[in-house]
């Protein structure tokens, strides 16, 4: 097998993009569930005439119907009527091209509904998962510990074994699981051997596969690098298969719970400032796939990189898009963020995509200097009655409730550090 790093395929020209994409830090994109099942076409929704005809179909022929829907027609008839819900809603969750994407750290913890924005009901239905780790975006667990790096936590037992009982707890109709490292290695390294401890303690019934992003020229790597292995069943002694080197999966974030009472008000904000944080990584990928595009498709010329500051030239949009990820890893003549190519419609759309950018920043401050206006003065009845109320509800609300008493725990400990400073524009890499 050839181990060479591609930087990402060079896809369609359009004018426009989908402007609810997130993106982790490495560039890789993910859709919030209430985007996944919203259908992009109109045409995919079921007429009334055509879907009493439908329903008059043999069970089998129905069934049949049914397999070839994609995920948001699915979505739909899950609510439809009462003979599609059940067929519709096992299809829907067993579709093995959609990936839930779920924070490693917060199952390392035990998996407790107080350190997560998921819907916990939703988590039972998903079949086909990516655990991440060390993702700032992905939540704001790792950086509320005090503690050791994940990686000195998965060389215990103790919290292999916690790990594996809160995601058969949380997920158990999970039958594929795919572990993420997120240090990179050179392409043909080994399958990871911190990871592969933690995937021993796996349970049986589950199929187990580890992926890593690879470095290039140990400079840069790219989101389409991951290499998955897959752990081969009935081995004494198993063995890790590499099955993929350009593994980059339709990654999907499960739906959020229902935020409610002043610590729901706070996860709230926590969550949307770190989907701004995705929103605007995903705004870099957006400019990086659409300039390359449009070098390739529409101007078929060599590929001018677009910082004022830079400017240098590349025959081919590949090799402009490595330049692109090595120049701004070493921040490099790429000081903010990535330039749109020279196209009046694209210019636009991310002219419009900037301002609702910039919209949510503001909202984001608004929404802290409000949370401090709850919070009080200091020594004030106000601060002291929020105080209780917030500890009233961790102890009381089963959506928050958690392994440590309400005054020990970090959701409180981040509340007070975040309600005691002073607003000022937040950045998206700030420690969240
Ligand atoms: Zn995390
Ligand atoms: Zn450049």
């Amino acid at each position: 097998m050839e181990f060479r790093t591609r930087v990402a395929q060079v896809g369609p020209w359009s004018t426009s993009f989908d402007g609810n994409l997130r993106a982790n830090q490495y560039g890789e994109t993910r859709l919030p569930f209430r985007h996944h099942v919203r259908s992009t076409r109109r045409d995919t929704c079921p007429r009334k005439d055509g879907f009493s005809k439908y329903l008059q179909l043999p069970v089998e022929l129905q069934r049949h119907v049914l397999s070839f829907c994609d995920p948001a027609s699915l979505f739909q008839l899950m609510h439809a009527s009462y003979s599609t819900r059940q067929e519709a809603q096992k299809l829907f969750w067993a579709d093995p091209t959609s990936r839930y994407v779920i924070d490693g750290e917060w199952l390392l913890t035990g998996g407790h509904p107080r350190h997560t924005n998921h819907n916990l009901d939703a988590l039972i239905h998903m079949q086909y998962i990516e655990v991440t780790f060390h993702e700032w975006s992905c939540g704001f667990f790792q950086n509320w510990r005090e503690r050791q790096s994940y990686f000195d936590e998965i060389q215990s037992e103790e919290k292999i074994a916690a790990f594996w009982r809160a995601l058969h707890h949380r997920f158990p109709n999970a039958i594929d699981v795919v572990l993420d490292e997120y240090q990179s290695q050179r392409p043909g390294a080994p399958v990871p051997e911190k990871i592969v401890h933690l995937a021993m303690g796996s349970p049986e019934g589950i199929s187990i596969s580890i992926s890593q992003l690879r470095w290039c020229n140990d400079k840069w790597y790219s989101p389409e690098s991951r290499h998955v292995w897959r752990k081969r069943s009935n081995d004494t002694s198993p063995t890790w298969d590499l099955i993929e080197t350009f593994w980059n999966p339709r990654r999907i974030l499960p739906p959020t719970k229902k935020y409610s009472g002043p610590v729901g008000e706070y996860m709230r904000y926590k969550h949307k400032h770190v989907e701004l944080g995705e929103l605007e990584c995903a705004r870099d990928v957006h400019a990086l796939r659409v300039t390359a595009a449009y070098y390739l498709h529409v101007a078929q010329t060599p590929c001018v990189c677009l910082w004022p500051a830079c400017g240098l030239q590349f025959n081919r949009p590949e090799e402009w898009m490595a330049h692109y990820l090595e120049a701004t890893l070493r921040r490099q003549d790429h000081d903010g963020a990535v330039p749109p190519p020279p196209c009046e419609a694209i210019r636009a759309a991310f002219l419009h995509h900037d301002m609702m950018l910039a919209q949510n920043r503001r909202q984001r401050l608004d929404e802290l200097a409000r949370l401090q206006a709850v919070w009080g003065e200091p020594g004030s009845l106000q601060r002291s009655a929020a105080a209780q109320q917030f500890l009233q509800q961790l102890r009381d609300d089963p959506s928050y409730a958690g392994e440590v008493a309400p005054e020990e725990s970090e959701i409180w400990l981040r509340y007070q550090q975040n309600m005691n400073v002073s607003v000022v524009a937040p950045t998206p890499s700030e420690n969240m």
